[in-house]
């Protein structure tokens, strides 16, 4: 695709998150144009948080200043989604939400086509064609945070399974009776390495009287995940130790993707990965140690280059392709 065979019009992207919406105006090349952050107030349920996505778009709009005309809109948002049908089956951080058919609505108070997409997977497809993907054919991305997400693009497309469910490698069973996942299941990666479970193992590791450094910046709070990689960073050897462990379980997570989809990217993004070499460096001593020759040495673990912005960024390259008419919506036809 050329830059003249794409026009010269803008693209809007919608991130809607369980506390925050990121809406940014982009022009064909993923440059930035305009930018608008809100809360969700996901409190007060779907019409009115649609109609906050819309206003937050349409002030991302006047920041760009290039008149009110947008060529299509794409929206990231959480939980399982129906990609074809452009729903949101069901947001867990969203109350209320069941059966939204969010790229309708949204198509229609925009007045300009519309695709949704599940969040992580549009992270993957940021990554893939703006950020630290760039180049690359076979990618997984994973965010490690709150929860564990992934996307998979997969020879140069997303792979979103039978049912759009492809990717969950949060969900990636790795020990027996290990803590409880989101999910409800008992071990899962989740459960092991995401933010939630760096914060409850150290609330036990507190408990017990350990992480003296990690106790004093708590000050009697529960700890947060950025709290125990501060601490660790700082020469706490209890917290250290939590961070290693959640890096030890990434890296068997990651062993498993490295041997089912041979990629030659992984993309970690999320705010865990912001302690760096903490996680890091345990996890690929895992892959180092125990994923398969041939795939090992062809894979390249990069941290994510978009920050928060992947998502909505991929959302905006997936609402191109409505324009460009390429890629992912071309051979359906
Ligand atoms: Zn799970």
């Amino acid at each position: 695709m050329s830059v003249e065979e794409a026009g010269t019009g803008l693209i809007g992207a919608i991130d809607l998150g369980g506390t925050k919406i990121l809406s940014l105006v982009v022009d064909m090349l993923g440059e930035v144009h305009g930018v608008d952050v809100r809360p969700t107030e996901a409190h007060r349920g779907p019409n009115a948080v649609l109609r906050r996505m819309v206003d937050s778009l349409n002030a991302a709009l006047h920041e760009a200043g290039r008149g009110p005309r947008l060529e299509a809109v794409g929206v990231a948002a959480p939980g399982p989604i129906d990609f074809e049908q452009g729903i949101v089956v069901e947001a867990p951080n969203l109350p209320g939400w069941s059966n939204v058919p969010v790229a309708e609505l949204v198509a229609d108070m925009m007045g300009c086509p519309t695709v949704l997409e599940n969040d992580a997977n549009a992270a993957a497809w940021g990554e893939f064609t703006l950020g630290a993907g760039r180049g690359s054919r076979h990618l997984v991305y994973l965010t490690v945070s709150t929860g564990i997400g992934g996307g998979l693009v997969l020879d140069g497309r997303l792979y979103r399974g039978a049912n759009g469910g492809a990717g969950e490698i949060g969900h990636i069973p790795l020990v027996d009776d290990g803590p409880q996942c989101g999910c409800g299941a008992r071990g899962h990666l989740e459960a092991l390495a995401s933010g939630t479970a760096i914060a409850r193992r150290a609330g036990e590791v507190l408990a017990r009287g350990g992480a003296p450094l990690l106790a004093r910046l708590a000050a009697g709070n529960p700890p947060s995940a950025r709290l125990v990689s501060e601490a660790a960073a700082h020469g706490d050897r209890d917290a250290r130790a939590i961070m290693e462990e959640a890096g030890y379980h990434l890296g068997r997570g990651l062993t498993a993707v490295v041997n089912i989809f041979n990629p030659d990217h992984i993309v970690l993004g999320g705010g865990v990965m912001k302690s760096g070499d903490l996680v890091l460096r345990p996890a690929l001593a895992e892959v180092q140690a125990y994923a398969l020759r041939l795939q090992r040495e062809h894979v390249r673990v990069v941290l994510a280059a978009l920050e928060d912005r992947s998502g909505a960024l991929g959302a905006a390259m997936l609402a191109r392709e409505l324009v460009t008419n390429a890629g992912q919506f071309n051979d359906e036809t």
